[in-house]
């Protein structure tokens, strides 16, 4: 039988369970298929760093992929509801009697596979699918006591672990059988670009593919996992292995990962502290994406802890749009969000520093911020970036309680001494020495005003106050 294995969010050929599948299940060859779905991505938030990141990374498996006799069909279907049609047509079209995929967890593409399925065995063919979005599958790691998904990481973490020891750590699987060759099908090309997803500034910082997804974990494991536990907090410093977008697009497995770590976390090396660190970040991740499928309400923009809900979000445009564009006259917030709208990108402390400034000194409520992120990020995933958003704002499962509040001077100070990072990103700012670059405001007027430097929009100090009879009178706290 000839085979279709659907391509998703696992751009990749190598350690793909569905290919290595579908290469040894399809005798008469394997096709592969992609479906664009401009629409839907919007309607998701994406923007067009995600967008172009994608596409890249198909272009990439799609020449992959022809190497090893596996042509790649790539169509579009603007909306989920259509998904259904278009990948029966292209079986149809090219003779396969089985379509094999990956699943994804979120709730629209849940129920896309679900009429994808029907469709498929109303069509007479047949359905496979495999998880590996994360390494334990979602719902096979519940809480003793009442069997529900955990919504406290720690506890989690240890229960994944249990799993993995009970059910066999990850290999790494390679590349899949080379299969016969699919006679009578070609490629399609790859669309550069799609109508409303312009090309974004950042496509250079982020090459695409599997093999540059490969070189950074080598890089990670070989050069940076020994300080990983001391760096990375450090945004002044490349401490991160900066995998973020090709995990969010499967360029890589997370499987990979963990099967290139897990190792070193066992024997007593110099690495062995900074690996435990890197294999709890990745089981963030996982943990994340176990609460979207067990809490699907996370998904329709509401807040997990419904009390967060009570706090008086500000109608503040103004201070929205200065906090988008980097003008807040806080240096270390302006700085990241200029480096996510430069690179698509941002150290995870300063993705917190600058959420922890939206909602809580601004008091913008955290939604608004989590979608600007969505539309910004080349590694925008929904189960992370909502976390990531409803944690800082203390509405999350495992969040950060309400009354806690970063100071971006301190964060500053702490995390980058000399302001490296301040220099690189605000050049207007280069004339400071390393004590006021943080807190520009110290320095006297006479050169302040030289800066073409913002002044800051609010003080920390008394919007600190704010937020806190806020929560109080929201009654989140007594
Ligand atoms: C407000 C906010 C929004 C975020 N939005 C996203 C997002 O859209 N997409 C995204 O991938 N991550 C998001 N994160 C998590 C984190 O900031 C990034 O994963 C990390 O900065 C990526 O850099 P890295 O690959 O060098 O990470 P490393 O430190 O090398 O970590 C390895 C991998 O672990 C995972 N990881 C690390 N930290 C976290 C975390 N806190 N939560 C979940 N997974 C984690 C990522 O897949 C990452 O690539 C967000 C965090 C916050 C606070």
């Amino acid at each position: 039988m000839r085979t279709l294995v659907w391509f998703r969010s696992d751009l990749r050929r190598a350690d793909n369970v569905a290919l290595a599948d579908a290469c040894i299940s399809g005798d008469e060859g394997v096709v592969g298929l992609f479906l664009t779905a401009p629409l839907q991505w919007r309607d998701h938030g994406w923007g067009a760093p995600r967008v172009d990141h994608v596409l890249r990374s198909v272009a990439v498996l799609s020449e992959r992929l022809e190497a090893w006799s596996v042509p790649l069909l790539v169509r579009r279907a603007d909306r989920f509801a259509e998904a259904a049609q278009a990948v029966v047509a292209a079986a149809r079209e090219t003779g396969c009697g089985e379509v094999i995929y990956n699943r994804e967890c979120g709730e629209d593409e849940m129920q896309r596979d679900r009429e994808v399925e029907a469709a498929c065995r109303e069509a007479g063919l047949r359905v496979t699918s495999y998880n590996e979005r994360t390494v334990v599958p979602p719902g096979l790691v519940l809480t003793q006591e009442r069997a529900k998904p955990y919504t406290v990481f720690t506890p989690f973490y240890r229960a994944w672990t249990t799993w993995l020891d009970a059910h066999g750590w990850p290999m790494p699987q390679g590349d899949p059988r080379r299969p016969r060759l699919a006679h009578g099908v070609q490629s399609e090309p790859v669309p550069e670009t799609l109508p409303g997803f312009e090309k974004p500034m950042c496509a250079a910082r982020w090459p695409a593919g599997e093999l540059e997804a490969g070189r950074r974990l080598a890089q990670f494991v070989d050069k940076k996992v020994s300080g990983y536990d001391a760096d990375r907090s450090r945004h002044d410093r490349e401490g991160t292995s900066t995998l973020s977008p090709y995990l969010a697009c499967g360029s890589i497995a997370p499987a990979r990962c963990v099967a290139a770590i897990h190792p070193l976390t066992e024997r007593i090396t110099p690495y062995r502290e900074g690996a435990r660190a890197w294999l709890e970040q990745i089981v963030w991740r996982e943990f994340l994406a176990h609460v979207l499928v067990g809490y699907p309400q996370v998904g329709r923009g509401e807040a997990f802890r419904q009390a967060g809900d009570a706090l008086p979000w500000r109608d503040d445009e103004d201070g929205f749009e200065r906090w988008c564009r980097g003008e807040t006259g806080y240096p270390v917030v302006d700085a990241a969000m200029r480096q996510l709208a430069a690179e698509g990108w941002m150290h995870n402390r300063l993705r917190m520093i600058v959420a922890m400034f939206l909602c809580k000194d601004l008091l913008i409520d955290w939604r608004r911020g989590e979608r600007f992120f969505m539309e910004h990020l080349v590694d925008a995933d929904f189960a992370c970036n909502n976390g990531g958003w409803q944690w800082v704002s203390g509405t999350g499962t495992d969040a950060v309680a309400f009354p806690r509040m970063f100071n971006p001077e301190t964060q500053s100070r702490r995390f980058d001494p000399d302001g490296a990072y301040l220099r690189s990103w605000l050049p207007e700012l280069d004339s400071l020495n390393a004590k006021d670059i943080h807190a520009p405001w110290t320095v006297p007027d006479e050169p302040r005003l030289r800066l073409d430097y913002p002044e800051r929009m609010v003080h920390h100090a008394s919007v600190r106050r704010r937020f806190l009879i806020a929560v109080r009178d929201a009654r989140l706290i007594s």
